[in-house]
């Protein structure tokens, strides 16, 4: 992509009512404006973040066994009369009249839906265990909308619900998706910590929220300082079909003490001793387990093997797509700007022409663009007529994770000069080495 077309709005100003580093710096990076209060557009590049985490839930979801549907965005209140939370939900929830004078809502969540509509064509025990998910917007009239994206009033959500005969099943849908959760957040670069967690007007009692350490974080959350020490993607290879492999793998993975303010449990600190950590933390997903509670209110039942009617057993579980935006820039960035994860960037490389008006800088720095893009590396060239300066801040602001800068001096000798965002570290190169590099 050539900066010259694209819609790249940075500023150097910091809007003065954002007050933590992610949401200056999302909108000075011209990732997002606010359009309304909590409610945000998502600019070219900060949409391309948006997707790349979206394709990393997506993919994690299926190698869990969930199956990707969508969902609308508005619901009719007739379906939350029937789970009784019409009147409970309280005034987070948007509630919207059509023409003819029916009660309507922005989702908050889809827990009523999914079980209507699975719910009224699942005619057999044989068609269970089934997990379900969509990736969609939800609204919620939060009290306090702030930091931008991390407590906005819409917001994309991955929402998966899981089905089962029994507990035990149920127990390895939770498994799979624990599993899902902590190889998704490991692959963006983040450690992000399952917690034993309240299950909130949801209800049940058995539930996880993953947390980022953060100063920022809204939670307080107590654990074993063994997870600093965060596990990566390869390191959580186990297969989720296995039930009794994934419970023992799931089991040990989660025995260090980790537990928000809701749920800490003073003898399990008086046991980390000396090894209990505190720190605030950003909720990114949650996990839970709430049995029967919608299949039974809203009268879900499947014939059993035996011949026996069935109430099936759910789970649901939330990751924060839009919310994740903010956290992983939260986790990364610098005085200069944001310093993006290879795994969610927009763009691997920032291409840097730092003489536009130089002919023999221009023809080295677009056949660089042309090769790059031959390799299908995603790269976007700073060729607009500025100065070098300039480029060099805004690489820096929007943090793409290489920068390949092309500059008089260098053509002369037939090399470029390719830096590191995350460390800084500059070599010159020649342009074939160059490129092996950042394709790697
Ligand atoms: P919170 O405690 O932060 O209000 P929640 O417990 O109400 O969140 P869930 O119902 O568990 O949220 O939703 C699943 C996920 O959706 C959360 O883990 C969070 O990442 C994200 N999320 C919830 N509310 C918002 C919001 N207002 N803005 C952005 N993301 C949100
Ligand atoms: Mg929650």
């Amino acid at each position: 992509m050539r900066l010259s077309r694209y819609f790249l709005p940075v500023t150097k100003e910091t809007p003065g009512d954002a007050q933590i580093a992610s949401h200056q710096l999302m909108l000075r990076a011209g990732l997002i404006r606010q359009t309304a209060v909590g409610i945000y557009a998502w600019l070219p590049l900060g949409n391309r973040v948006l997707r790349k985490i979206e394709t990393i839930v997506r993919e994690e979801q299926d190698r869990a066994g969930a199956v990707e549907m969508l969902m609308p965005t508005i619901q009719s209140a007739e379906l939350w009369r029937e789970s009784g939370r019409y009147d409970a939900y309280g005034p987070e929830m948007l509630r919207i009249r059509d023409r003819h004078d029916r009660e309507m809502l922005y989702g908050p969540t889809n827990e009523e839906m999914i079980t209507a509509i699975f719910g009224a064509s699942t005619k057999s025990y044989r068609e269970l265990p089934r997990i379900l998910y969509h990736i969609q917007w939800k609204f919620r009239d939060e009290v306090r909308p702030r930091f931008g994206v991390m407590r906005g009033r819409e917001f994309l959500m991955k929402d998966a619900y899981s089905f089962d005969l029994d507990e035990a099943g149920a127990r390895h849908s939770y498994d799979r998706m624990m599993l899902a959760y902590l190889r998704t957040f490991a692959r963006m670069g983040l450690a992000a910590i399952p917690m034993q967690a309240d299950t909130g007007p949801i209800g049940g009692d058995l539930s996880h929220e993953f947390i980022i350490l953060a100063p920022s974080g809204e939670s307080e959350v107590f654990f074993h300082e063994n997870w600093e020490a965060p596990r990566t993607a390869d390191e959580l290879a186990v297969s989720p079909d296995d039930a009794s492999a994934l419970r023992a793998f799931v089991a040990g993975l989660t025995a260090d003490y980790a537990a928000t303010d809701e749920k800490r449990d003073p003898a399990r600190e008086v046991e980390a001793g000396e090894a209990l950590r505190t720190s605030r933390g950003i909720e990114v997903g949650h996990i839970f387990y709430f049995g029967t509670k919608y299949t039974e209110a809203m009268g879900m039942r499947v014939p059993g093997p035996d011949g026996q009617m069935v109430v099936p057993e759910m789970g649901s579980y939330g990751i924060g797509v839009s919310r994740l935006v903010g956290a992983v820039i939260e986790a990364s960035h610098d005085a200069n700007g944001i310093v993006l994860p290879d795994a969610i960037a927009p763009f691997r490389v920032a291409l840097i022409n730092i003489r536009a008006d130089d002919a023999r800088c221009a023809a080295a720095a677009d056949e660089l663009y042309r090769r790059l893009e031959a390799a299908g590396v995603e790269v976007l060239y700073d060729d607009r007529d500025e100065r070098g300066g300039a480029k060099f801040a805004t690489a820096d602001l929007i943090g793409l994770p290489w920068q390949l800068i092309v500059g008089p001096k260098g053509v002369e000798r037939g090399v470029v000069e390719l830096k590191r965002r995350a460390t800084g570290e500059r070599q010159e190169l020649s342009p074939d080495d160059a490129l092996a590099r950042v394709a790697g």
